[in-house]
């Protein structure tokens, strides 16, 4: 479903991605996981072109995201993206920020929007704070909130970068599970992630970056008893020295 070939990107000088080729089929939840600073952002960044690249190319079910008659803001409502930081808007009520997409990217009904709204608040667990205001949430909730808002568009694929990194270690269950939930139904993801025990559990193939490569490319069970590449070696015995 998407595919990454021979990606090559520069930050001016910095070689932030070094020829990254790789798969993800449909339905698959792949785990992207490494050390800070090894590219894995920037790469999930190109799947929607937060971030251009300079050789190589991304395909999303065969058509290549660079070509000319894609219209970027067509490819962005097509791809749920969450980040570390929800960015929900403040001034507006939960159901009211689920949704605004619909309503002004995809022209849907502002009466099926909210229904639809509602049903993916149930979705998340929060059906009962339709009418909250984000700034009366947890972050574990705006978190779940932020989930909905980016199913609001029904994207085929998902991705997630580091979606709980900013949460206090109590809400970080709740959040997972909600994407846990998103796998069993089907969804295609790609997950930046630290919590290897929802990558060991979750993901149908883990993805090893470091410096900017694609090192590894493993079932979890392989890739958290017997990573190949040494530095996958290293990563995974420090996260167990941890
Ligand atoms: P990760 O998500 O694995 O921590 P990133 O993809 O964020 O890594 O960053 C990879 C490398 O690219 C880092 O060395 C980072 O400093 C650099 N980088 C990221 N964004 C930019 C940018 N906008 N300009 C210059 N360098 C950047
Ligand atoms: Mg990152």
């Amino acid at each position: 479903m998407i595919r990454f070939q021979n990606v090559e990107k520069w930050y001016g000088p910095y070689h932030a991605l070094n020829s990254v080729s790789g798969e993800v089929k449909e339905g698959q939840v792949v785990v992207i996981c490494g050390p800070s600073g090894s590219g894995k952002s920037t790469l999930i960044r190109t799947v929607n072109r937060l971030e251009p690249i300079q050789k190589g190319s991304i395909q999303i079910n065969g058509q290549d995201i660079d070509g000319k008659s894609v219209d970027v803001n067509r490819l962005r409502s097509r791809i749920g993206f969450v980040f570390q930081q929800f960015n929900l808007f403040p001034h507006l009520s939960v159901l009211d920020n689920i949704v605004l997409a619909p309503v002004h990217v995809l022209k849907q009904n502002r009466t099926d929007a909210r229904a639809r709204a509602r049903q993916l608040l149930a979705k998340v667990g929060l059906e009962h704070k339709a009418d909250a205001y984000p700034i009366q949430l947890s972050g574990g909730q705006q978190q779940r909130v932020a989930i909905a808002r980016a199913l609001a568009l029904d994207p085929p694929v998902m991705l997630f970068d580091e979606p709980t990194s900013a949460l206090d270690p109590e809400m970080v269950g709740e959040v997972l599970q909600v994407m846990k939930g998103l796998a069993k139904d089907g969804m295609t993801m790609i997950c930046v992630t630290h919590e290897m025990g929802f990558a060991r559990e979750v993901a149908d193939r883990v993805w090893f970056m470091d410096a900017g490569s694609l090192l590894e490319e493993s079932d979890p069970a392989e890739f958290f008893v017997k990573p190949q590449n040494p530095r996958a070696q290293k990563f995974v015995s420090d996260i167990r020295a941890a």
